[in-house]
């Protein structure tokens, strides 16, 4: 199956001059998203991996699945004001403007290995500040997986301590 057919571009969205990669036409596939899915499970399964995390709202579509799949727990990385517990917080610059990510202090364990998953890697600015909030609490960052990487943009070059799993690339 070729999955980037599944993905439908907006032009000049969300402002003049970009071409949104738009997932949810992959998503609303279900041949396609399992087969997503699946594609990365095979990539991850032989990985020592205790916990996923993804920021919202697209990490959790790509994180939690795989979570499900491999066996392990799913940790939601969320916009700042939004989890009700204790939480750690960053800020970081986005592709359109500034934002803060925040995840439950209580949410990884020191040495926990951790893959952090979201739908798109551009930059690295979003995936970099989860990341940041995973070391934070002491878990150790075992990789990153993205359904889509934007590759002109280099945010690889962000992701240099370890593997990064790509599906689609642009
Ligand atoms: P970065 O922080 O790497 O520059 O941007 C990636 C983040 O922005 C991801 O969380 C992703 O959901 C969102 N994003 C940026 N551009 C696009 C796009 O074209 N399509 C989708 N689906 N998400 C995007």
């Amino acid at each position: 199956m070729n999955l980037k057919e599944k993905i439908r571009i907006i032009e000049n969205f969300p402002q003049p001059g970009v071409r949104f990669k738009d997932i949810t036409t992959l998503l609303k596939d279900g041949e396609a998203y399992q087969e997503a899915i699946n594609r990365m499970v095979e990539r991850l399964r032989h990985m020592e991996i205790d916990l996923i995390a993804g920021p919202e709202a697209r990490g959790f579509v790509v994180g939690a699945p795989l979570a499900y799949a491999l066996g392990i727990g799913f940790v939601p990385v969320r916009k700042s004001g939004k989890l009700p517990a204790d939480v750690v917080e960053t800020t970081y610059n986005l592709e359109y403007g500034e934002s803060a990510l925040a995840i439950h202090r209580d949410a990884i364990q020191p040495g926990q290995r951790v893959l952090v998953a979201d739908d798109l890697l551009a930059t690295g600015g979003t995936i970099s500040a989860a990341i940041d909030l995973v070391k934070q609490l002491g878990g150790e960052v075992v990789g990153t997986a993205f359904f889509i990487e934007l590759t002109y943009l280099n945010g690889r070059d962000k992701l240099p301590d370890c593997p990064v799993f790509t599906l689609v690339q642009y």
